[in-house]
């Protein structure tokens, strides 16, 4: 007499079950990573009743999780020596709800138009019917742990019911057979299955062996406490996660349970692609939970400027969370987000204060992302401008300073942070706009990437203080001793804006120049020279080019005081030395768009000089 049982599906079980084997997508290999997570859940709760005292079957068992891929008969055989199931828990796990999850998962289903959200099947407590993705029939064997335990056979194709008979003498735990669809043969083949467990199961903290060979060898070092950790795991541990020989320049790796539990190991890799001038760059860190891989280079768990970190991040609350709110808008990838982008900010700071040296080789390598994010990431970028390092008027050349050491040593009274972009330290030095700051002892912070212009501009100010170009700052130097008076001046100016007419704005005396005989100056707000480069460059100078540069006089140098006097005695060449000084000091600022005209009136002047009189 047969004694198989016949049992039918419950409706909401059926229904996952249709929907699972009727959809067509591509990542239906997960079926694997929920079996593999299932067994592996079913191991630990066996460790757990060994390490409670608990009498159990065959303790000798090893705790470790076998596959047999066999492409002849077309089957994949998962098989662990966990906890096992009873007769009752069999029908009550493989057949009816035992959770809410799979009312959450219809739903999730019924809400997605297109691609239903079958990778995060397992997160609804289903996981197990995704093994009909890829099976016509699915056999399970298992036998309980608890002592006296006999071992149960039950069968299904996934359509209406199962049937349950005794399985007769059979070793611990459970063992399911997979017999595959014709359009899934793959998952037998060897190389398949190795290539999938890689993906997604490397870190299951119980031995994959696939045909007798162990696939996951390198351990899930994020969840290990640190002091327990050796130099040597991390370094593995980096390679095989980063594919990168070379070795990461820091590593933060950090828990909290609050807002959100997470475990975290990240890693700042030595160089980056993009930088190097290779398309852009994608974020390396995946996202897990409980060390089985929910997504690969996890989109939205950091902000963008921030792709250039690899690592993994972990958090248990991800299922409960993720079937309660819809998958797109993930609230709690947001908090997630806030939590380890906060923290990893944090560290940064840190290694700035205690590793100067590491900080300066991390800065070297990525300091376009930290200024990518100070422009385009509001919510952090008071954090990110306590990051950023430039060269100074005050520090040596080839060392740099940070904003808050900048306000540090300013001056009593003085309310600004004052910068300036130039081409290199020696153009910066020798820059008319940085002339009155030598004279007044005023710290100037130098930069030599014309994105830096960007970044002042966007942080408008740091504790409190204004942040502005050099070439905006109101000077007044001391006047020294044989200029020209005011009323001089004032006609001298008057004299050059006649000559330049139109092409100048407006022509005064300043009080900021030392050495040079004039500059141009930019009326309009926020705007540089270097900017305006920058945008002819990018060819948006329109409204650049409508603003008309002013010109300042210095009205002590012997240029100007000596035109004051030649305009009356030979208007026609106090024109061309006019002509000559705005052209001068619109080279000087990078903004002179054709130097054939100033050549040739150099060369007339020059032919004046060398011409005995
Ligand atoms: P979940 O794992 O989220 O509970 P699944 O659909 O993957 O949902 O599995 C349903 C239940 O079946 C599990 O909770 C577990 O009780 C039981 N089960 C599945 N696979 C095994 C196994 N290999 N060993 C013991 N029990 C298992
Ligand atoms: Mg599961």
């Amino acid at each position: 007499m047969s004694q198989k049982e016949h049992h039918t599906f419950q409706a909401e079980i059926q229904r996952v079950l249709d929907i699972v084997i009727h959809s067509l997508y591509t990542d239906r290999e997960i079926f694997l990573r929920e079996l593999i997570s299932n067994a592996a859940d079913a191991l630990e709760k066996l460790r757990f009743l060994q390490t409670s005292g608990q009498a159990i079957l065959q303790p000798e068992a090893a705790l470790e999780i076998q596959l047999t891929a066999d492409e002849k008969e077309k089957t994949l055989i998962i098989t662990d020596a966990g906890i096992g199931m009873t007769r009752d828990e069999l029908v009550e796990n493989l057949g009816t709800i035992a959770h809410s999850g799979s009312k959450a998962f219809l739903q999730k289903v019924a809400e997605a138009k297109e691609k239903p959200a079958l990778n995060l099947i397992g997160q609804f407590g289903v996981g197990f019917y995704s093994a009909f993705m890829v099976a016509t029939k699915v056999e399970v064997i298992t036998r309980s742990a608890q002592p006296d335990s006999t071992a149960w056979h039950w069968t299904s194709d996934g359509a209406g019911g199962y049937e349950i008979e005794p399985a007769g003498e059979q070793p611990r735990g459970t063992k399911i057979t997979l017999h595959l669809k014709e359009d899934a043969k793959e998952f037998s083949e060897n190389w398949q299955i190795q290539r999938i467990i890689k993906r997604y199961s490397n870190f299951v903290p119980f031995p994959i062996k696939l045909n007798g060979a162990a696939i996951n060898t390198v351990q899930a070092l994020w969840a290990r406490s640190k002091s327990e950790i050796k130099e040597e795991e991390y370094k593995e541990f980096y390679e095989f996660i980063g594919h990168d020989p070379e070795p990461p320049l820091a590593r933060l790796h950090f828990n909290a349970d609050a807002p959100i539990a997470i475990q975290a190991l990240l890693f700042v890799p030595s160089r980056n692609l993009e930088t190097m001038g290779l398309g852009k760059s994608e974020s390396e860190v995946n996202l897990h939970c409980r060390k089985v891989l929910i997504q690969a280079k996890a989109p939205g768990l950091f902000p963008d400027w921030l792709r250039f970190l690899k690592g993994v991040v972990d958090s248990e609350d991800l299922p409960l969370n993720i079937s309660r709110e819809t998958m797109q808008d993930s609230a709690l990838l947001k908090k997630l987000n806030k939590a380890i982008t906060g923290r990893f900010l944090k560290f940064l700071a840190e290694l700035g204060e205690k590793e100067p040296e590491t900080f300066e080789k991390v800065y070297g390598a990525h300091s376009r992302f930290l200024k990518e994010g100070a422009i385009t990431d509001f919510e952090h970028r008071e954090a990110l401008a306590k990051l950023l390092r430039f060269e100074s008027s005050a520090v040596p050349a080839g060392q740099t300073t940070s904003l808050g050491d900048y306000v540090k040593r300013m001056k009593e009274g003085q309310t600004e942070i004052f910068h300036l972009t130039a081409p290199n330290r020696a153009a910066a030095e020798g820059s008319p706009y940085f002339e009155g700051f030598r004279s007044l002892g005023l710290e100037v912070l130098f930069s030599y990437e014309p994105v830096d212009e960007f970044v002042f501009e966007h942080l408008g100010a740091f504790e409190g203080k204004t942040v502005k170009p050099a070439e905006k700052a109101d000077l007044k130097v001391e006047a020294g001793d044989g200029g020209l008076s005011e009323d001089d001046a004032r006609l001298v100016a008057n004299f050059v804006k006649e000559t330049l007419g139109d092409r100048v704005g407006e022509v005064r005396s300043s009080r900021r120049l030392v050495d040079s005989p004039a500059v141009v100056s930019d009326s309009e707000e926020g705007m540089t020279s270097s900017m305006r480069r920058l945008m002819k460059a990018m060819k948006q100078d329109n409204a650049a080019q409508k603003s008309k540069l002013d010109l300042e006089l210095n009205p002590r140098h012997p240029v100007v005081v000596g035109l004051e006097k030649l305009r009356q005695s030979d208007a026609p060449l106090a024109a061309k030395v006019a002509e000559q000084l705005f052209d001068s000091a619109r080279l000087g600022a990078g903004l002179l768009d054709d130097p054939q005209v100033l050549l040739r009136r150099m060369h007339e002047l020059m032919e004046r000089v060398v011409t005995p009189k």
